[in-house]
């Protein structure tokens, strides 16, 4: 068993958490928080151990009347690896902890690439970890651009990609996040640095970003344009992209013509807090003009990093191979949506061998 500790549990970290305790190979060590409030009641009624991830408030979650398994020193001591979750910068400063306890570590994408050994999506680069001790698992925007490029890079090859992001203005929990009645570029520079932090995983790739920022806590939407170096025809992309098991054809039957009948779809279908692990493509936007494909994907936010999160660890501390991680994970979330619709042609398609 892999013995994991989650340091920072919000938006991510609680996911990873749950995550990880669906896992047969792997037990949750605790859980740190820096200060008592839902998520720590909640974290409590799990059956997590809670950790003070700050010493200067572990007085505030006894006055809260909450137990505190120890200081976040002893969960990092006792686990093999940690994944670090939170908020943006604060990872970074917390690897000289992790690197006194030998512990390996798992950053999350708000820190900079150069915190850690390599950036990480299962999908690209599971093989290539080799002894590193620290991973970054890149953004949520960067993690589903990367699920979408890696098959259309090693079948055709791509000569550029453009990418115009949509953004959401902040999680649902985010009170103070914005714009409530605007659309911002952000940045009004080009490229965002989303095209940059697909490099940290393909250097060579020739990729332009663009973001935009919306009132909207739902998700994320990208207009993807790509030019490929050979031909494609429409169905034979259709039929690679539909091997991926972590990229989710929304069939045009479904009617959802939104992200918000998206995440409409996500709850009805039994999901835990709404969530949608998958990349989720528009599937009669998949066009291709001589050697142009075109489509939409929308990404989930707080939820598509949580599968590469646990296929991280492995790659840390695990023996499997990337098909053994990501089929397990997939498994044991429950990734893939396909088999909630009535189309016998593409469920044919998915369970076919990888690219
Ligand atoms: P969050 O603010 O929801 O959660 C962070 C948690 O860490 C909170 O519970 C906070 O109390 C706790 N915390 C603060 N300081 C701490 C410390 N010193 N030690 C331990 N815990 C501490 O943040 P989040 O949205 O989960 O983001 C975490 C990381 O994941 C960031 O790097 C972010 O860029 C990345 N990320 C976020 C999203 C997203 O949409 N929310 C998506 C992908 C990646």
């Amino acid at each position: 068993m892999i013995r994991v500790g989650v340091n920072g549990y919000g938006t991510i970290g609680k996911r990873v958490a749950d995550a990880i305790c669906s896992q047969p190979d792997m037990k949750l060590v605790g859980v740190a928080k820096t200060r008592p409030n839902y998520e720590a009641e909640i974290a409590i009624r799990n059956g997590y151990d809670l950790y003070a991830a700050d010493p200067e408030h572990a007085d505030a979650f006894a006055e809260a009347g909450i137990d505190v398994a120890g200081p976040v020193d002893e969960l990092v001591a006792d686990s093999d690896v940690i994944v670090d979750a939170t908020p943006s910068g604060i990872g970074e400063r917390n690897c000289e902890l992790y690197e006194k306890h030998s512990t390996k570590a798992i950053l999350q994408g708000g820190e900079d690439a150069d915190a850690a050994d390599q950036s990480f999506v299962a999908r690209a680069n599971y093989d290539k970890v080799g002894d590193a001790d620290i991973l970054r698992v890149v953004s949520c925007n960067t993690t589903g651009l990367t699920r979408l490029l890696t098959p259309l890079e090693n079948r055709y090859g791509i000569e550029k990609a453009r990418v115009t992001l949509i953004r959401r203005g902040g999680d649902p929990g985010e009170i103070d996040r914005g714009p409530i009645n605007d659309i911002v570029p952000d940045p009004t520079e080009i490229p965002s640095h989303h095209g940059p932090d697909l490099n940290t995983i393909f250097p060579e790739m020739d990729i332009d970003t663009a973001g935009v920022k919306v009132p909207a806590t739902l998700m994320h939407l990208h207009s993807v344009n790509v030019t490929l170096e050979s031909e494609p025809r429409a169905r034979d992309v259709r039929e690679l992209l539909g091997r991926e098991s972590r990229l989710f054809f929304i069939p045009e039957q479904a009617g959802i013509e939104g992200l918000g009948p998206l995440k409409e779809f996500a709850r009805d279908a039994g999901r835990q807090r709404g969530d949608l692990w998958e990349n989720c493509l528009w599937e009669e936007s998949i066009t291709a003009e001589g050697r142009d494909l075109y489509l939409f994907q929308s990404i989930h936010q707080e939820a598509d990093v949580v599968p590469e999160n646990i296929d991280a660890i492995r790659a840390l501390a695990g023996d499997r191979t990337r098909e053994q991680s990501m089929q397990l994970t997939d498994r044991t979330l429950g990734v893939g949506l396909e088999s909630m619709f009535t189309d016998q042609k593409r469920r044919a398609v998915r369970p076919a061998a990888d690219d």
